[in-house]
């Protein structure tokens, strides 16, 4: 279990890093120095801010070392009341305003029209299209005429990401993909998260280890795949919402968070 006890020990740092391991001091630098190579190379980079666990590292890690990179979110019309708040927090604590990319309405109406509110139940189908009208298209908006994203996707949730480049070209969205949290594991971003006293999504505490849209989400028992809580009626092979390849699934265990958090 990844507990306050069990992090790894922690040190002072006069710039700025203070109360950071030296594991979690070179992760910084390693996350930064690609994020700046990013800015340099690309110039024109954006993050698409997921609202969960790893981007309030990369939130903090972006504002306070390189602000250049613009920072979004999407709302798909069906988030837990916490993930809207956290934004609201997320924006007071580093004064700056997150853009907000939203479905468009008519496309939800017509969906609701054909489908019913809660369609995504029906089938495979309908969910992947629920999908793709509330992130999907919204994502591709945000994206648009950019020349690359970061995402905070990291090896260890899953084969594919295990053999991600930390810079490749995203043939699926046509920009660069930049990917510089590859190498945390998770007790490193909960052990970020607590040396900061950043926010978090308060779900995180009640056995949600990776949150989307609240009638998509559950809690799980420590030691469930940290993906199970996600679309749980459909088989584990389909459960991605599209913005990140597909998966092949192995069990990917996950501890309780609440205790890494307290
Ligand atoms: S996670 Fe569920 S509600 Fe959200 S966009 Fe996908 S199907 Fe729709």
């Amino acid at each position: 279990m990844t507990t306050a006890s069990s992090s790894p020990q922690l040190v002072g740092d006069a710039a700025g890093n203070a109360d950071l391991s030296p594991r979690l001091q070179a992760l910084v630098a390693g996350t930064c120095e690609l994020l700046d190579r990013a800015v340099r190379e690309y110039k024109d980079v954006v993050y698409s801010n997921s609202l969960g666990a790893e981007a309030m590292v990369l939130t903090d890690l972006i504002a306070t070392h390189v602000p250049e990179i613009e920072i979004f979110t999407l709302d798909t019309g069906r988030l837990h009341e916490e993930t809207l708040a956290l934004l609201d927090r997320i924006e007071r604590r580093y004064q700056r305003r997150i853009p907000v990319f939203s479905p468009d309405s008519a496309q939800i109406e017509q969906y609701v029209r054909e489908n019913g509110i809660n369609g995504f139940y029906l089938g495979l189908d309908e969910r992947q299209s629920c999908c793709h009208i509330r992130k999907i298209e919204p994502f591709k908006r945000a994206i648009a005429g950019r020349k690359a994203w970061v995402t905070g996707v990291r090896r260890e949730q899953s084969p594919e990401r295990a053999s991600n480049d930390s810079i490749a070209w995203d043939d699926r969205y046509d920009l660069w993909k930049v990917s510089p949290m590859l190498d945390w594991k998770e007790e490193d971003v909960w052990a970020y998260i607590k040396a900061r006293n950043l926010p978090y999504n308060p779900l995180h505490d009640k056995g949600f280890p990776s949150i989307g849209c609240a009638p998509c989400t559950r809690a799980v028992e420590p030691g469930t795949d940290a993906r199970s809580g996600r679309w749980w009626w459909e088989s584990p092979e389909s459960r991605e919402c599209g913005l990140q390849p597909r998966r092949r699934v192995i069990p990917i265990k996950v501890e309780s968070r609440r205790a890494a958090a307290q």
